[in-house]
Parts: C-alpha cells; structure tokens; sequence
C-alpha cells in the first residue's frame, strides 16, 4: 500500500491519501481542512479517489469532507455513530477551537467493529476505539501492517481524553486489547505527527507502555 500524508489544519492534522498499488484506487483519510492543497495532491498522483474514511468527529479531522467533497463525489465513510452527536456539533466545535466555520454532513455509512472497507485490491479491517472519542475507529490493512489509528495513539503520546464523550480509562482499553493484538511489526500513521511502530511504542511511550499498562492480550 502507498501513501502519502498531507499536514492540514491548524492543528497539523495528518491527512492521508492510501493509493492501491494495483488499481490506483485511494482513499482519503480525515480531511479536517485545506482542500486546495489535498486536491493538488490527489491531482499529482494521478490517482482515482473512491471514498473519504473518516477515524472520528473532530473537526481538525472532518472540517474539510464537505468542501472535498464538492470535488470528489464520492462516500463518506466512517467514523462509529457514537461519534454522530460530534459531527452535528461542528458549529460549536469550529468556535471553541477558532476554526472557519463549515458545513455539517451525515456520513453515508457509519462503521462498526469488524466491518472491513476495500480501497482497490486493498481491504481495511475496523476496529471501534472509544476513549478520545465515543464513536473513534481505526482502519488496518493487515498484509500491508499499516494502521490509521487517528488520535487514539501517538509517537510518544495518546489522545487527550478531557473532551466531550472522551474517557480515559476506555482509551487505555483501546490501545492494550485492540491495537496491541494487531502486532509489534505494525506502523502506524497517527492522526497528529509522525509515524511509529506498536514495538515501539509498547517499549517506550510514556502513557502505555508494557511497563505501565502490563503487556494484555
Ligand atoms: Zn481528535
Ligand atoms: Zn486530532
């Protein structure tokens, strides 16, 4: 699987393109902002978007699906309905955040543990991950060992768990009984900074690594 990933928002919010190495077919993964530049991307590729893949309801992460969306024409997909009362905030969320203000949507298809998503030849296991948001997934192409885990996991951090339907303890549950089990050979692409492996992780990061949080499942 390639990728490549965009840096939008304000918030620096990692917004990645997948391209099927066979097919061209891509998915784009939380567009939360700057569509120009996610267009001019998507047009230097050369390659076919089939679908928007959303990991939760944010705006850093969503602010920008409608105005793609106008180009692309294409399935909203994603994240869990528990994340539906947060895409319906996007007013609220684009003022307490200094966001522009954007237009609120309804996902095509809402996802749920153990769905799967095709992306070309590609398929995208789902993993329902709540803890930073209610309603937050994370998408895994298992042959390639590649995660999207959006915020629920950082190089070095997680994700913040103060905000509205956040929880700290479910987050913690999250990482240890569904990313951990995915593999140590897995890299991660997360929703802010730079990418990592689970092996690192569980060796290093500060908030749950095995010597924290116990080696799980
Ligand atoms: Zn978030
Ligand atoms: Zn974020």
């Amino acid at each position: 699987m390639n990728y490549e990933i965009l840096t939008v928002t304000p918030f620096a919010q990692n917004c990645t393109l997948l391209i099927c190495p066979e097919t061209k077919d891509a998915a784009i993964f939380d567009p939360g902002g700057d569509v120009e530049s996610i267009l001019a991307v998507i047009r230097k590729k050369g390659v076919n978007v089939t679908q928007i893949l959303l990991t939760h309801g944010h705006i850093d992460h969503v602010g920008g699906v409608v105005e793609l969306n106008e180009y692309l024409h294409v399935p909203v997909i994603g994240p869990h309905r528990d994340d539906a009362p947060l895409i319906e905030a996007l007013a609220q969320q684009a003022s307490m955040f200094g966001f522009p203000m954007v237009k609120t949507f309804t996902p095509d298809r809402w996802l749920e543990e153990g769905d799967s998503i095709n992306v070309g030849t590609r398929r995208l296991e789902v993993y329902h991950c709540p803890g930073h948001a209610p309603g937050h997934v994370i998408f895994f192409d298992r042959a390639a060992r590649l995660a999207q885990v959006g915020d629920v996991l950082f190089n070095g951090g997680i994700g913040r768990t103060d905000l509205p339907g956040g929880d700290h303890a479910s987050l913690l549950r999250s990482i240890r009984d569904k990313l951990w089990p995915l593999g140590d050979d897995v890299t991660f692409i997360p929703g802010h900074g730079a990418i990592s492996t689970f092996c690192e992780e569980r060796r290093s990061n500060p908030f749950v690594s095995d010597s924290i949080l116990g080696p799980g499942r």
